[in-house]
């Protein structure tokens, strides 16, 4: 989608710092990391948000949770992490394509995003 930062990083338009890729999603670090480890893991599919997720794009969605595991593995989270996602307004979403924070590295109760 024209003017979408992370569409523009799935087609290479805009640089970062992958950390897994396939044909259906993209991982890469956070440009201002909330945790010792931060990355992003996104559809390469545009969804606005998880308010858009239906039966249709739902199968993007369960691509990238089937991939978590190996990249939380490849980035050392042996003792566990935090997905999160945020959604619209409210959910202080700033980028309008979905995308999970992987956050871990250290503990993060009492930490959000
Ligand atoms: P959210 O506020 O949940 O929409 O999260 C958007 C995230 O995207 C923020 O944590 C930003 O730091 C991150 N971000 C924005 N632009 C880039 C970029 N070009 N490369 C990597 N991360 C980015």
């Amino acid at each position: 989608m024209a003017d979408c930062i992370f569409c523009k990083i799935v087609d290479g338009s805009i640089p970062s710092k992958k950390v897994y890729e396939d044909e259906r999603m993209v991982a890469f670090y956070d440009l201002e990391p909330q945790a010792p480890v931060h990355v992003l893991a996104i559809p390469k599919l545009h969804i606005g948000s998880a308010d858009e997720v239906n039966e249709s794009n739902a199968g993007e969605i369960g691509h990238i949770f089937s991939k978590i595991p190996e990249i939380a593995k490849s980035l050392g989270l042996e003792n566990g992490y935090r997905i999160v996602t945020n959604c619209g307004q409210h959910g202080c979403q700033s980028v309008m394509h979905m995308h999970f924070h992987i956050l871990g590295g250290a503990q993060l109760c009492g930490r959000m995003v």
